[in-house]
This record gives C-alpha cells, structure tokens and sequence, in this order.
C-alpha cells in the first residue's frame, strides 16, 4: 500500500523502527515552512540548526535506500502549511494511507489529529521511541497527588531503568548529591574550550533572508558552531565525557562572563531533535563512569543523568498532564511588558548583560544563567508569562515548546503556582554574587539595597515578596524571608520598595 509518512523537524531519529527495512512503497516527507518559521521569532541560529538538521537526515535516508521528498523553504509547491502540502503530496503520489511520528509539542498534535480526522484515507500515528516514559505515565504516577515532586518521579525512573542502583537502593547508598555541587568557579580556573563544529551554513542564512523571515540574534554563517548530524551529536557526547563530566555536578551551578558554556554537555540540542536517545546518553556516560570511577565521583554523574532522567522526562510529563491550560497560567497575573534590552543585551546590569548578549551569539545560556539571571529578573520584575515564554521559545536553539514552557512558566516563572516548583527560584545580589564573577565588573554596587547605584536585584527581590504576601506568605519553604522582612524597621522598608518602584519605572534604563 503506498504510504506517506512524516517526520518533523524534531524526530530526527535514525534509530527509529520505521527504518529497519527499506520499502519503495513508502514515501517519507520532511518540509520546511514559514508556519514553523514564524509562530515565534527564533534565533536566527536555530532555524538554521533545524533545516540543516533536516537536510541532512533526509540525505542519510535516500543515500540508505528510502524514498525521500524534501521540501524546501523556497520550493514553488511550498504552500508553508503543513496540511496543504500533505494533500498536495497525498494526491501527487497517489498516496492510500497517511502515518506520522505524535507530536512533542500540542500545537502540532492537534493540527495533525484535525488533519487526519477530514483525511479521506487511513492514517495512524506512532511513537517516535525516543523518551523513557509515556506521555502520560506521569500524570498516572501522581494521580490522587496535590503536589508532583520531580524528586519521586526521579527516583521511580532510576529503578525503572536501573540506573545508578544497587538492587533497590540507589548505589553508594544515597539518591542526590545536589548539595555538593554548588560551587562557583575558581579565580584562575580555565574550564575546557567547547568542542564546536564549523560549518559552513551560508546557502540557508541566504534563503532565510531572501524569504523574508524574522530573526534574532548573530550568526557566523562559514562557522556553524552547532552538531547538526547524529554523528556530531555522537563527537558532543563523547567530548562532553572525557572533558567535561568530571567537573559537571560540582560546577553545574557556575556563571562567568569569560565562559559561555563551563561544564555543561550542550547536548540538548541533538537530544530534542532527536539525533541521540536519552538512554544512550544516560548508559554511556554511565559507563564512562564506571570505568573513571579514580577521578569522576558519583556526585558528578548523578548529577548528570538527574537532569535527563529526570528532569527532562518529568518536565514532559507535566507537560502532557496540564496542556493546554499550562499555556494560560499566570499565578501571580504579571502583566509588564518585557524590556527591550532583552532583545540586545544593552543594560548597565553586567550579569544580565553578559547572559543576553551570549543568547544572542550562541543561541545558547546554561540552566542557572536561564533560571536564576533572566529568569530571576523577569519574576521579580513581574514580566508577564506570555512575554517570558516568547523569548525563551525564540532565543534558545533547544527551545521546543514541551520543555520550554514547562521550564519557563513553570520552574522559572512560577506562573503555574507551585506544580513543577514547591517556590519561586528567586535570588538578589547575593546569590548572583556567591555564583559567579559578574558583580566586581558591574556599574551597579552589590552591596547596596538602595540609592544611587543599588543593585536592581536587591529591592525587586523584596519588592517581590511584598506584593505577593498574600500569596506566599503561608508557603512554609518561603517562611523565613517574610520573618526577615516583617523584622525590617518600617523606614528601611520603605525605602526599598520605592527603589524598586523607581527602577520598575525606568525599567527601560536600566
Ligand atoms: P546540561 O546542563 O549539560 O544538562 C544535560 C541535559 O539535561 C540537557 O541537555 C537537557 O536535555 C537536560 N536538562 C537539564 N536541565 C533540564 C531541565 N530543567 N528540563 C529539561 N531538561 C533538562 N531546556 C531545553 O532543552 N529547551 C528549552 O527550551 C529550555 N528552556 C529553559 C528555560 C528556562 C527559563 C530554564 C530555567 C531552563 C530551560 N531549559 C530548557 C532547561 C535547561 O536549562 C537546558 O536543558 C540546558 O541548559 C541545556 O544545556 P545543556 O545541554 O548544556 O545542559
Ligand atoms: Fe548583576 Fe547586581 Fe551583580 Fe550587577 S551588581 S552583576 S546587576 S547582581
């Protein structure tokens, strides 16, 4: 029976069981379209990483035998929706049945599930075999439960697969080791360069340009920096372990204005298109592990396959429970408009300046500069979610809306009241401080809460807790800073409120 099948821009999984035999009665399709291009302004770089991504894969499945229609951006068929050019294809190719890979993200699976039910012919939908639990395996996991903490649904996934267990227990006898891997990095500490790969990207920044989309952020189009193949993501991995897994846990948490990426794997990029599985990832750095076990401590690989054994899956999880009425959330009901410096670094703040302007070249800001710098502003700013969410899904090259908003709205953002969070992630100049090595270079003072020059973080962070009161005053993981603030003689708070007015005011300045 002649079939067509397709495949987005996101399930580049060779591995995939569809492939294991070559067929000449199936047609697999892969499209590039403005409707993907435009339903956020992306980084110029995460376009271009997705078609080239695309563009290769389709490559490796014709050279592997299958047939392939790949349509491009500039292709005079394009219709740039992604049902019409089905039709068009169903009826060019005399197609008799229609199959496609479940979406990761809503806005798709409803507009394929609508596709299908008008479709005159069969159709059917198939797990794309790449995450480690169901779509809703967590929604059952927590059913009956008021409060879904990722540290149950970790340790259930661990046992699940195995991983880091010694029968029941987890091995060395404990489940987390979160609290050893806080620090900041040394004075003279030089992480290791970033392992990048420079292609030459040239053909789709022209045709992106020529079509008119809208971008943001910079790109080197003869030195794409990022793997686009499964076989680069496969180099990633194992640059990421011999050079960087030794030191992950202990300095996951680091920010500094010198290095973009310190420890982390910047893997997950080739993870949410699919190009690597994340239990491979999981079982070989395991693996390397085990074999390195004289200079890697458990601390550091577990802090590693946590955030894709766990978080990762868990942050799917919830967002299959709660979509769509996640989308709308909005606890605190912010409503400010986002700065315009987010969208070109220029602000006199040195840590937010730094983790902007490094979005924009990178497409790219490790979890803490996300959460605890952006992030931390936003919500002590009281930005409104649908602008926090716009920027994150647009900036960064992984951004994909299920693990995007999840992080955003939910972890960062709070905007969903406490599901993913038991509190806000916020922190004021002293965290920032304690983390990184932004604040010596930096034109406002650390030290100051309020007055010329007081570091904007200082009294948003109070500002925060004090318009909120009613809401989070009887959390008890956020008791103390309100036992802190009720202490503050009624002049000193005063004053801090009105800096923090003031700068909300100038909020462009700053
Ligand atoms: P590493 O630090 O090396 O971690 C290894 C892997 O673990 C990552 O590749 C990723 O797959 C996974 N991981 C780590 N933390 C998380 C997490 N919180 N949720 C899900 N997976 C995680 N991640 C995205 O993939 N896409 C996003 O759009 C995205 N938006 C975010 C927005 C905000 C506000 C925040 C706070 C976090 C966001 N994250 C997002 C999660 C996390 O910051 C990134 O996964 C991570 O920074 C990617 O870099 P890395 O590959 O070097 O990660
Ligand atoms: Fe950021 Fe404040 Fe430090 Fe400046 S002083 S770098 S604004 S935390």
């Amino acid at each position: 029976m002649k079939t067509l099948r397709l495949f987005l821009g996101d399930q580049l999984n060779s591995q995939h069981s569809w492939f294991d035999t070559v067929n000449q009665d199936i047609t697999y399709v892969m499209m590039e379209m403005r409707q993907e291009t435009d339903y956020v302004t992306h980084h110029i770089q995460k376009i271009v990483g997705f078609f080239m991504a695309m563009r290769q894969f389709a490559e490796e499945l014709k050279q592997k035998g299958h047939q392939v229609a790949y349509i491009t951006l500039d292709d005079e068929i394009n219709t740039q929706s992604l049902p019409q050019n089905l039709l068009w294809l169903i009826q060019e190719l005399d197609i008799e049945q229609f199959e496609y890979l479940l979406p990761d993200e809503y806005r798709l699976d409803l507009q394929l599930k609508n596709f299908c039910q008008n479709l005159a012919i069969p159709s059917k939908a198939f797990d794309s075999e790449h995450f480690l639990s169901q779509r809703d395996e967590l929604a059952t996991f927590f059913k009956g439960k008021k409060t879904f903490l990722m540290e149950n649904f970790y340790r259930m996934m661990r046992k699940k697969y195995n991983v880091l267990m010694d029968g029941n227990e987890p091995t060395s006898g404990q489940w987390n080791f979160d609290a050893d891997n806080r620090k900041k990095l040394p004075k003279d500490h030089r992480p290791v360069e970033p392992l990048v790969f420079s292609k030459n990207v040239d053909d789709i920044v022209k045709l992106l340009s020529q079509s008119g989309v809208s971008f943001i952020g910079n790109i080197d189009a003869k030195n794409f920096l990022w793997p686009t193949t499964r076989q680069e993501s496969l180099a990633l991995l194992a640059f990421f372990l011999e050079n960087c897994l030794p030191q992950f846990g202990t300095y996951e948490d680091a920010m500094h204005s010198s290095y973009w990426s310190i420890y982390h794997s910047r893997l997950s990029f080739s993870l949410n298109l699919k190009l690597l599985h994340p239990l491979e990832v999981i079982q070989k750095s395991v693996e390397y592990w085990e074999q390195h076990q004289d200079t890697i401590t458990i601390a550091q690989i577990e802090g590693f396959v946590r955030q894709i054994l766990g978080w990762r899956e868990y942050m799917r999880g919830i967002y299959w429970a709660k979509m769509p009425e996640f989308a709308q959330m909005n606890f605190f009901g912010h409503d400010r408009k986002l700065p315009s410096w987010f969208w070109n670094g220029q602000t006199k703040m040195a840590c937010l300046r730094h983790a902007i302007t490094q979005s924009l070249d990178y497409a790219y800001a490790h979890h803490i500069q996300r959460l605890m710098l952006t992030g931390n502003f936003m919500l002590l700013a009281g930005i409104h979610p649908d602008e926090a969410d716009a920027w994150y899904l647009g900036i960064y090259i992984d951004a994909i809306e299920w693990v995007e908003i999840t992080n955003t709205r939910g972890m960062s953002q709070y905007a969903d009241g406490g599901i993913i969070g038991s509190k806000p992630y916020v922190g004021s100049a002293n965290y920032i401080d304690k983390m990184s090595h932004y604040c010596g270079n930096c034109f406002y003072d650390r030290n100051k809460k309020t007055g010329d020059k007081a570091c904007p973080f200082n009294s948003l962070y109070w500002h925060f807790f004090e318009r909120n009161r009613n809401l989070l005053e009887k959390n008890p993981r956020i008791g103390m800073s309100y036992v802190t603030l009720n202490k503050m003689a009624q002049n000193q708070r005063q004053e801090l409120l009105k800096q923090a007015d003031f700068y909300l005011e100038h909020i462009e300045k700053l």
